[in-house]
């Protein structure tokens, strides 16, 4: 179902708005469980992909939306040479500064959501099977839950987590150990899911798992249609 051309735009559209037209999935796990590689290759199945982490980037990447908010409410330093936000920076004020937190958070947080409803928008339109968002804190922010149709949280033990943190990210143990901590618990998060993707083997056994995952979130969507 296309969204009517009289749908209002993206600032002033909500996500619940546009429910009904395809599926919702979730797809969040801690800090890299695999929720990429997992959104790549459901992308490869032809989902339609947003991923909120990517949006967050881009927003503060040089000539992004939040570039001139947080430079007025933080101040130049918290921008780097190419314009784009310092992170280590912002991240070491954040942690120690709650107040800072909220700050930034309301900067960023509707920029985020005005993108990711424009994307939903556009590939509603380009009439994607379901859609996937991609959503790192989604237990911990509390207002996904309801708007979800299926929720698939991406599972591995934490030593593998932080093994490949490490490795991808260049960071240091105890970093990615207080960024895990920070997160909910694999069990918090498992809770709510209606499909566990277990991410502890090779990729190859993660895309025979995405492949399983493809075919029962449109099972799901022919069961609750039928049940309706
Ligand atoms: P983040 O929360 O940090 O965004 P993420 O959950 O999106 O991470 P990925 O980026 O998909 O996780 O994976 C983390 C790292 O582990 C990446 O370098 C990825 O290539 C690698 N990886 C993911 N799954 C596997 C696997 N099954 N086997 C080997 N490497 C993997």
């Amino acid at each position: 179902m296309a969204i009517d051309p009289t749908t209002p735009s993206a600032k002033q559209a909500s996500l619940d708005s546009l429910k009904g037209h395809v599926p919702f999935v979730g797809l969040t796990g801690g800090i890299g469980s695999g929720k990429t590689a997992v959104s790549d290759l459901l992308a490869q199945l032809g989902a339609g992909i947003i991923d909120t982490d990517l949006i967050a980037h881009q927003i503060t990447a040089p000539n992004g939306a939040a570039i001139p908010l947080i430079q007025e409410r933080f101040g130049p330093e918290f921008i780097d040479s190419s314009g784009a936000l310092d992170r280590t920076k912002m991240r070491s004020l954040v942690f120690a500064d709650p107040e800072a937190r909220k700050a930034l958070e309301t900067i960023t947080h509707p920029l985020i959501r005005e993108e990711t409803i424009r994307q939903a928008m556009e590939l509603i339109n380009a009439k994607v099977p379901y859609l996937v968002f991609v959503v790192p804190l989604l237990i911990e922010s509390g207002n996904w839950l309801s708007l979800l149709d299926d929720l698939v949280v991406v599972d591995c033990p934490e030593e593998v987590q932080i093994e490949r943190v490490m490795h991808r990210s260049k960071l240091p143990r105890n970093e990615v150990e207080r960024i895990l901590k920070a997160q909910a618990n694999r069990q918090e998060r498992i809770a709510h899911a209606n499909v566990v993707i277990e991410n502890q083997g090779s990729l190859a056994d993660l895309q025979a798992r995405v492949l399983e995952l493809h075919q029962k979130i449109l099972q799901n969507q022919k069961d609750r249609t039928s049940s309706s």
